[in-house]
């Protein structure tokens, strides 16, 4: 039986397994999914063991995206592009990485048939996940795009990062209201709102008197799965998307470059569905 490993630490209750032995299975594919914990001392022999002609390829998560990037044979553009590798294909014995959350984004945003040609956007946080949507936004031809972040060092970084790639500038606290009512399109890649331990997940990124005045706000939470964000959009009559479509679309690419067939994508989304509601 082949297999492939996510890698993360703390090992936490992720939907990919689900989502992803659904899609072998429906494919008939001998492959299982398995959540693998890797302490960061010890990524660099569970990369090695990912040569293994069984092992597949793996998924790669907090906090292992950036630091696996030197430990692979090639990097693909995008990969090489945000600065971190969240899917792993061995290919021979050979290690490739890609970064699937930013073709996994864009095809979130096909979905809600929304063109970010010359629009404005914000995006509301700074580390893995704001990194991605903002490369994508890009490469995708935005006007401009605004990052926030709690920690302002963290959204200066990254737009001087992607300055070579378009408009892009780190927006301070007192000027977010302004730029955020100005926005044609609100991304919140922060945690707030997040059902976790501890946490209230009534908690928003933006307050909703802050909000676009028109367009569209997703929010990368998929738990739950209307954030008071994104119930404060719809209330204010914008369309609203959570991060369940980028979850199924970043799975479903990883799978094709696994496996080389098509991801059967209602399958995946539906096990995702069931495992939140159970
Ligand atoms: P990360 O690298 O750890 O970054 C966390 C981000 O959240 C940082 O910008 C951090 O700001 C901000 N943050 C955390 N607590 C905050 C608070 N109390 N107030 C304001 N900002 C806060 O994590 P990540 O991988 O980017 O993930 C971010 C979110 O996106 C998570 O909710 C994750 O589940 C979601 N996500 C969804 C998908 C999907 O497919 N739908 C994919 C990836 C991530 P500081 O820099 O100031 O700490």
């Amino acid at each position: 039986m082949k297999r492939v490993e996510l890698f993360a630490y703390p090992a936490w209750h992720s939907l990919s397994p689900a989502m992803q032995n659904a899609a072998f299975e429906r494919l008939r594919i001998g492959a299982r999914y398995l959540t693998r914990e890797v302490p960061p001392g010890e990524l660099p022999a569970a990369v090695a063991g990912l040569r293994d002609p069984e092992v597949l390829g793996a998924n790669v998560t907090l906090p292992h995206k950036e630091s696996v990037l030197p430990l692979l044979d090639a990097v693909s553009a995008e990969a090489r592009g945000v600065g971190a590798v969240n899917t792993i294909v061995n290919r021979g014995g050979a290690l490739e990485g890609h970064n699937t959350d930013v073709s996994g984004f864009m095809r979130s945003l096909a979905d809600l048939k929304f063109d970010v040609n010359e629009r404005k956007v914000v995006v509301l946080g700074a580390g893995g996940a704001g990194r991605a949507v903002a490369y994508a936004l890009l490469m995708s031809g935005s006007g401009e795009v605004l990052v926030h972040n709690r920690g302002k060092e963290r959204a200066e970084r990254l737009a001087v990062d992607f300055s070579h790639l378009g408009e892009i500038r780190a927006v301070a606290s007192d000027e977010l209201e302004t730029a955020a009512r100005a926005c044609d399109l609100l991304i919140n890649a922060t945690s707030v709102g997040l059902l976790r331990e501890g946490m209230s997940f009534d908690e928003t990124p933006l307050p909703a008197g802050q909000l676009p005045a028109a367009g569209a706000v997703i929010d990368l939470v998929y738990r739950p799965a209307r954030t008071r964000l994104l119930r404060d959009a719809e209330a204010a009559g914008l369309v609203a998307q959570n991060g369940l479509p980028m979850l199924v679309y970043q799975g479903a690419e990883a799978f094709s470059l696994w496996t080389g067939h098509d991801a059967p994508a209602e399958v995946m989304l539906a096990a995702a569905e069931a495992m939140l509601a159970g």
